[in-house]
């Protein structure tokens, strides 16, 4: 089966801004592959899409970022990352659109800065990545202290998006130590970023929030951290007696949406389109850090009819984005 005429837009797309990776140049060691290609914003980036078909990309920094600086470093590089990006997509505005990059650590002016990135520069939406750090404290995004972040997302009708970052050290600590060394991923892409962010998509679905803002939209990618899978199990356990009433798989299935990045499973796929629909799903790469070519060729043979690929490939994003 061949994709036609379809557009394909991709959403959980990185590159990483210049003047934020120096603050984590000696932690990382990322391949010199990848390294050119979360640079790249032009010539590469775009022939690596046309190569495998994707017409479009929503443009995220990757992790690390401002979540792990100080405010008074994460404010006035988030601004100028925005700005920057801002201008990469005014350059290429029918391949590219951009979420914005927030300075967590100081929540009012993520607030202030989300805002001016959506109505002066035209963003879709917002990335935050995994915990913040306040005063040197690991803080999650359920915290009432980052609500304004989502008030604006509901005032400005765009979703936050919700993505991995590394695991909180005690996890490290308690979970994959013992096997970290031989198996690296095994703390990221290979299971501690699914833990780490379907946690957090738990607690914001328990902290309130979405009471508090009834038209708030969340998404994760990776097929949801594979809480489709889960949803049936974990609404029952939190209806047993002794818990605070909670319609958990109704929150989860009214207020998130969720991509394929990174989890090209036909079966994770099918339970994911049951349990919330086709509506709810959008196609992902997660380039660099995923190839494009296998996550196209994916598409082309998912086990869903047209119409329902269709909605994955570019409709539901084009709904929901706006683009
Ligand atoms: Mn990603």
């Amino acid at each position: 089966m061949s994709l036609g005429k379809s557009r394909v837009i991709a959403l959980e797309e990185h590159y990483w801004d210049r003047d934020m990776a120096v603050h984590f140049d000696a932690a990382d060691a990322r391949s010199p592959k990848l390294r050119e290609r979360l640079f790249d914003l032009g010539e590469l980036r775009i022939r690596e899409m046309d190569e495998a078909g994707i017409d479009f990309q929503v443009l995220s920094q990757g992790a690390p970022a401002t979540h792990r600086l100080a405010p008074d470093v994460a404010v006035p590089l988030a601004r100028s990352a925005n700005d920057k990006l801002a201008a990469v997509v005014k350059a290429h505005p029918s391949r590219f659109a951009a979420f914005a990059t927030l300075p967590a650590p100081d929540p009012k002016a993520a607030a202030e800065e989300f805002d001016r990135t959506v109505t002066k520069l035209g963003f879709k939406g917002a990335m935050v990545h995994g915990f913040t750090l306040i005063d040197g404290q690991r803080v999650y995004i359920d915290d009432k202290r980052f609500w304004p972040i989502f008030e604006r997302a509901q005032a400005l009708d765009v979703p936050v998006y919700l993505h991995p970052a590394t695991p909180h050290p005690a996890v490290i600590e308690a979970y994959y130590k013992e096997y970290a060394a031989d198996f690296p991923n095994l703390l990221s892409s290979g299971w501690g970023f699914t833990v780490e962010t379907a946690t957090q998509a738990i607690r914001l679905v328990l902290s309130g929030v979405f009471t508090a803002y009834p038209r708030l939209k969340i998404i994760v990618g990776h097929l949801g951290e594979s809480l489709p899978f889960s949803l049936w199990r974990i609404n029952q356990a939190l209806s047993r007696a002794g818990n605070k009433s909670v319609p958990f798989r109704d929150i989860f299935c009214e207020h998130f949406h969720i991509t394929t990045s990174g989890n090209f499973s036909n079966s994770a796929l099918l339970c994911s389109v049951m349990e919330m629909g086709a509506d709810r799903v959008l196609f992902s790469v997660d380039y660099p850090f995923v190839d494009n070519p296998p996550g196209v060729e994916w598409m082309k043979t998912v086990p869903l009819g047209n119409e329902d690929r269709e909605k994955i490939l570019h409709g539901n994003a084009e709904r929901l984005l706006k683009l």
